[in-house]
């Protein structure tokens, strides 16, 4: 019997989690330059947690959730995260990290789950890597998780991007928009799809997100046209940083994020590398949110990015550094030997392997050289009695038997 991952999983081969690494690398760099801290939280949390926050109208919520439960919690059923923001709210309010200090800023990484139908870029197992800055209404913290990203794309040499900005307004504006957005939509309503339909009364900016008749809204109001002077002005401030930065964007009326809880600033980064999953990451201001899942009544904003897209975005292979040696079991000697000297080196900060099938001297050999290892190592029974052993530089075949304090700091010091 022949067992397969679901569909729409990923295994992450040792080949692959070279590129993996660079980036989750660049990016925990990034996020400490910036002044971000991680949080880990569960992978699934309370399926009314996401009703509350991510929004029951969403497609991640209404349709993509996997859910679960167990008959003796009271509390309700679970689920496996869609996305990382609630927990992450959840967990700084739950945790009382809000009387330490009224303006965290955290990072994270870890999987998502969200029942799609998978295809290339879309996967029901995903990884995301997002910040949130919880606690300031400062439209320079918008420009800095934009500026943020842009910086990760830069370390892992992912050029093909593009930043698109708009802003949904606030409280105050977002009810005149809406309901410019339904009197202009009601007339177009028979011709548009089942979905859409439906969406016109739930959460009709969603409208705006809809693929399939995209054509058809094309001259819909815009949101920015609706925006407050504070909104205006918000978003003018997020320009003005963003170009002090030096990071190219554009407008775009027709962002509006598939979540529910953003207010004022939303982007989204795209690649032009990808196919027709080409979103990087998404974000914007929440500024209601954590007033309304119970902490304090503080402006937000944050990011989520798909690890998975920037590797496919970032392309090509990577190859992990090679090893300073490999030890070869030369001759009658006690391969005890060879593991002891194998674990002296490695104590002493050097990387390398040895062979664990007792193979023949030529087969060992072929292995060092797989390896890419500078050093091949010979331990004979002479060189074991002696404590020495025979280095071999593999780039130029020189060979001398040092003992073994001189080898370690040969190989440290990385010259031939
Ligand atoms: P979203 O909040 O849905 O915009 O998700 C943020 C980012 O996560 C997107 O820009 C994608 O890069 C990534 N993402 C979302 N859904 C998936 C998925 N099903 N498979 C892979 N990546 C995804």
């Amino acid at each position: 019997m022949n067992f397969q991952a679901p569909e729409g999983t990923k295994d992450i081969t040792p080949d692959q989690v070279v590129l993996w690494n660079r980036l989750e690398k660049a990016a925990r760099e990034t996020f400490s330059r910036f002044g971000y801290e991680e949080v880990r939280t569960p992978i699934f949390e309370y399926t009314s947690l996401f009703y509350k926050s991510s929004g029951e109208t969403t497609d991640i919520v209404e349709k993509e959730m996997f859910t679960f439960g167990d008959p003796e919690d009271k509390k309700g059923t679970y689920s496996l995260r869609p996305e990382l923001t609630p927990g992450t709210i959840r967990a700084l309010i739950e945790q009382g990290l809000f009387a330490k200090k009224n303006f965290w800023k955290v990072w994270y990484l870890g999987p998502a789950f969200r029942k799609e139908r998978p295809q290339k870029g879309r996967y029901r197992q995903f990884t995301q890597i997002g910040v949130e800055a919880v606690g300031s209404p400062d439209p320079l913290v918008d420009a800095e998780t934009m500026v943020l990203f842009a910086e990760i794309l830069k370390a892992v040499g992912v050029t093909a991007w593009e930043l698109r900005v708009n802003s949904i307004g606030c409280g105050d504006c977002r009810p005149k928009y809406r309901d410019a957005l339904k009197e202009a939509i009601r007339p177009l309503l028979p011709t548009l799809d089942e979905n859409c339909k439906r969406r016109f009364e739930r959460n009709v900016f969603r409208i705006l997100d809809c693929k399939v008749d995209a054509d058809k809204t094309q001259n819909l109001p815009r949101a920015i046209d609706y925006t407050c002077d504070k909104c205006k002005a918000h978003l003018a401030v997020v320009e003005t940083a963003l170009q002090a930065a030096a990071v190219p964007y554009r407008i775009d009326p027709r962002i509006v994020r598939g979540l529910d809880y953003y207010t004022r600033t939303v982007y989204e980064f795209s690649s032009s590398a990808l196919g027709a999953q080409n979103a990087l990451a998404g974000g914007g201001r929440y500024d209601t949110l954590v007033g309304s899942m119970g902490g304090p009544e503080v402006g937000s904003v944050g990011f989520a990015a798909g690890v998975e897209r920037i590797l496919l975005a970032m392309g090509g292979e990577a190859t992990a550094p090679p090893p300073d040696f490999y030890a070869v079991a030369a001759g009658d000697v006690a391969r005890t030997e060879v593991f002891k000297t194998v674990v002296a080196l490695r104590r002493a900060g050097l990387s390398g392997d040895m062979d664990f099938e007792a193979r023949s001297v030529k087969a060992q050999m072929r292995s060092a050289n797989k390896t890419g290892a500078r050093y091949a190592l010979f331990i004979g029974p002479e060189e074991a009695q002696k404590g020495a052993v025979k280095l071999k530089d593999m780039k130029d075949g020189a060979e001398q038997t040092v003992s073994l304090d001189e080898a370690v700091r040969k190989l440290q010091g990385g010259t031939s």
